[in-house]
């Protein structure tokens, strides 16, 4: 089974992935954890997403659809994952499409974690005093809650018309939350 969690930054997609990843016994990959990793790493990919991540733009296509499709060829995710972080952008959507298709599978979820924006704006600054993310900083967050709104956004509708999107209110507690994807997905 493929979910894909959807959403605003800060809407609590790494929160509730990691406690449905576990759930179903499902590997979780997430672009924004295996980027931070590259970042501190020093790697060549890390040093060319930094340069985004830190302003809060995306890091662009060339770079991530070859990390999308090197970590969807990887054994443990033979039979399902939950994608958290991605995909984000239109050809990023359409990899996924094709890899899963390929190989007979498509998603099968998609969770829209809908959380107001003064909220994820709140969540963000908290996060950024507990956390120190370096893209929590204040020009960082508008740019990524303009950036969803921009280019991730525009995929609820693509794949809305399969009528696989399920809304989750975002702003209970996290038991809430995760009681209401359980009931979604059925398990
Ligand atoms: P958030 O959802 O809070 O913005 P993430 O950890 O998902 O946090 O992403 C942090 C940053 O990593 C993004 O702002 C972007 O620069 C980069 N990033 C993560 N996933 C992708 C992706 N699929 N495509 C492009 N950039 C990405």
């Amino acid at each position: 089974m493929f979910i894909l969690l959807l959403g605003a930054p800060g809407s609590g997609k790494g929160t509730q992935g990691k406690i449905l990843a576990e759930r179903l016994n499902l590997p979780k990959i997430t672009t924004g954890d295996l980027l931070r990793a590259a970042v501190k790493e020093g790697t060549p990919l890390g040093r060319e997403a930094k340069r985004y991540m830190d302003d809060g733009k995306l890091v662009p296509d060339t770079v991530i659809l070859s990390l999308i499709k090197e970590e969807l060829a990887k054994p443990e995710a033979n039979q399902g994952a939950v994608l958290d972080g991605f995909p984000r952008t239109a050809p990023q959507a359409e990899l996924v499409d094709r890899t899963l298709g390929e190989r007979g599978q498509r998603l099968n979820h998609i969770l829209l974690l809908d959380v107001p924006e003064e909220e994820l704006v709140r969540r963000m600054m908290g996060r950024a005093a507990q956390e120190g993310r370096s893209d929590d900083t204040p020009e960082a967050i508008k740019t990524r809650l303009q950036v969803y709104q921009r280019d991730t956004a525009p995929l609820i509708a693509h794949y809305s018309q399969r009528g696989i999107v399920r809304r989750v209110p975002g702003s209970g507690t996290i038991d809430d939350i995760a009681t209401e994807i359980k009931r979604i997905i059925g398990r």
